[in-house]
């Protein structure tokens, strides 16, 4: 006999190995149960239109026309046809033993399982969320069976029927395995709804306390994802609404759609599309606008695929588009852009990797499922450090626009508010202990010709190199003010009159010995000096008023001098 050729071999190969994949599957010893989903371990066959009985399904199975299934968790996407899936089992000891069988998640319409053995239906068992009562549905879970596995071998028939996405998470468990499974979730969700709510809170909170729109929108969003969970987790179904199939069948759906359109409105605000991009708001608005009548036609119509295709690609178009409006509004340099970005990117992925999964687009794993948990918790925990950083920021601007106000910008000495803040304190302190305080009123001498000859810049130049030589001359606790345009005036607290005669001088004589420069020439400048200590006056403004006159009269006796209380007499001459 000829040996056959290569490709030939291949294909032979192949038919073999692909029969063998469609006849077999290896069936689970229920007595050391497989730590992953039973998917793989299954048989899969799709009804063609008329319904079958079991025994139908069964001969079909095996004739041969059953597929093995692909996947730990089997996932027929929206709109399939209804599903036959066989699970062989092996009880290898002589005891029947109890074990729990998860069938469908929560929103899978219809869910028929028959337990057979020796060719005879053992246990039958319906439920689904199209009939009342959530039967056997555990939240977080899905619908779970409790089943006795006679020993030998027996088969698990189940036929799964939805018009939503036919997620089939089958898995056979034992009883301890069962219940700390059921443990450990309501450990998480309960974490996940007190996050949540939490979360909630603490964004009305901020609404009502600093009246800014988009945290209450992002409530509203978080409320609705949160309602959004626990309608697909089953709690709803199973805790609230379990005698109203109708609402269960659409509330899903409803939710996915309002979360959408939640996070678009908060979008819009967060972002103040309204005034930075109009354009961009009315295509969300209309963007929402269209999901919302889509979904009530399909409502109208009964058209549950449809409602199911729209929810999903309306949410998923809903999440990129919050992505690109991110990306833009960095382009436009928007602050609040940054943390916005991140945080959208996160929770933006996290629906996304959800939807798709759910969709059948991408692997149903534990983590594609759970993604968008996950993103929307690190998304609102990104934003409230986002929104304390935006705070810390505001405040920083406050202190410095703050200080810009009460400072002369030129000079950066005190300006007239400045002084005023902080005079008053100074002078009742003084009052208060009876301790001396002196204010030097000084003016540049024939300022206005200076700037004539040498140009504003040189005028310039000399108000900020004088106002260096009275701050490097002052003390700390001094006030030094630009008082006016070349006029300034130091309150001098703990100083008595002579002290402050005296630092007036020392400043005379260093102003007049300042090497100033204007186009290679030197110029020396001068100023004149009026001293005045606080004694009998009743208030600063008397101070004030008594020093001027004695600027006044230090000018009127020739400038360049010192001129103190209590007369002209006083003044000293200048060299
Ligand atoms: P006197 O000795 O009597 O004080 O004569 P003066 O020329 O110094 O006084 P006057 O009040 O007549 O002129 C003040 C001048 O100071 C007029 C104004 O142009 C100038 N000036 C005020 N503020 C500034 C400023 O910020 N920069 C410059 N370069 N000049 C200023
Ligand atoms: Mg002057
Ligand atoms: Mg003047």
């Amino acid at each position: 006999m000829q040996p056959l050729a290569p490709p030939l071999r291949l294909l032979l190969l192949g038919l073999l190995l692909s029969l063998t994949s469609t006849a077999w599957a290896q069936a689970v010893l229920v007595n050391a149960l497989p730590a992953e989903h039973a998917g793989r371990y299954t048989q899969v066959l799709k009804e063609s239109g008329t319904v079958l009985t079991v025994e139908q399904a069964s001969s079909l199975f095996q004739q041969g026309q059953g597929r093995a299934g692909q996947t730990p968790i089997l996932n027929f996407g929206i709109g399939s046809r209804p599903v036959w899936l066989r699970l062989q089992l092996h009880n290898p000891t002589d005891q029947p033993i109890s074990v729990q069988v998860i069938t469908g998640t929560s929103w899978v319409d219809d869910l028929q399982l028959t337990l057979m053995h020796d060719g005879k239906p053992q246990h039958q068992w319906q439920s689904g969320d199209a009939q009342s009562g959530a039967k056997d549905l555990v939240p977080g879970i899905g619908y779970v069976v409790p089943l006795h596995i006679p020993s030998g071998s027996s088969e698990l028939y189940l036929r799964a029927q939805s018009p939503d996405p036919l997620v089939l998470p089958i898995e056979v468990l034992s009883e301890s395995h069962f219940l700390a499974r059921d443990r450990e979730y309501k450990f998480v969700y309960g974490l996940i709804y007190g996050f949540l709510l939490s979360l909630i809170v603490y964004n009305s909170m901020l609404f009502i306390g600093l009246r800014e729109r988009s945290y209450l929108y992002y409530s509203i969003y978080l409320g609705l994802f949160a309602l959004l969970n626990f309608a697909y987790s089953g709690h709803g179904f199973a805790w609230v609404w379990s005698d109203n199939p109708l609402l269960q069948g659409h509330i899903i759906l409803l939710c996915m759609l309002l979360f959408g359109c939640s996070g678009l409105l908060f979008t819009s605000s967060f972002l103040s599309l309204a005034t930075h991009a109009p354009r961009a708001l009315r295509v969300l608005q209309t963007l929402a606008a269209l999901g919302a009548i889509g979904m009530a036609i399909t409502l109208l119509l009964g058209d549950r695929i449809s409602e199911a295709l729209l929810a999903f690609g309306f949410t998923l178009l809903a999440a990129i588009s919050m992505v690109v409006l991110g990306l833009t509004t960095l382009r436009h340099r928007q602050v609040a852009g940054h943390y916005y970005l991140t945080a959208t990117l996160c929770g933006m992925l996290g629906t996304a990797i959800s939807i798709l999964t759910v969709w059948g687009a991408l692997p149903f794993t534990g983590w594609n499922y759970g993604a968008i948990k996950v993103g929307i918790i690190l998304q609102a925990t990104l934003l409230a450090l986002g929104l304390s950083l935006k705070v810390r920021q505001q405040q920083r601007e406050k202190m410095l626009a703050e200080r810009l106000a009460e400072h002369d910008p030129l000079t950066s000495l005190l300006n007239r508010r400045g002084f005023s803040q902080q005079a008053a304190a100074l002078w009742s302190t003084s009052l208060r202990n009876q301790r001396p305080l002196t204010l030097v009123m000084l003016d540049l001498d024939h300022f206005k010709a200076l700037n004539d000859q040498f140009g504003h810049d040189f005028g310039d130049q000399a108000l900020q190199r004088v106002a260096q030589v009275l701050q490097a001359t002052c003390r700390a606790g001094d006030l030094t003010t630009r008082w006016g345009g070349e006029e300034f005036l130091l309150l001098l607290p703990e100083t008595s009159l002579a002290e402050a005669m005296a630092l007036a001088e020392r400043l005379r004589l260093a102003i007049q010995a300042m090497q100033l420069n204007a186009g290679g020439q030197r110029v020396d400048i001068s100023c004149s000096f009026g001293v005045s200590e606080r004694g009998q006056h009743s208030s600063l403004e008397q101070l004030i008023n008594a020093t001027d006159q004695r600027l006044y009269t230090a000018k009127q006796n020739g400038r360049n001098r010192v001129c103190g209380e209590p007369s002209a007499q006083q003044c000293s001459t200048s060299h």
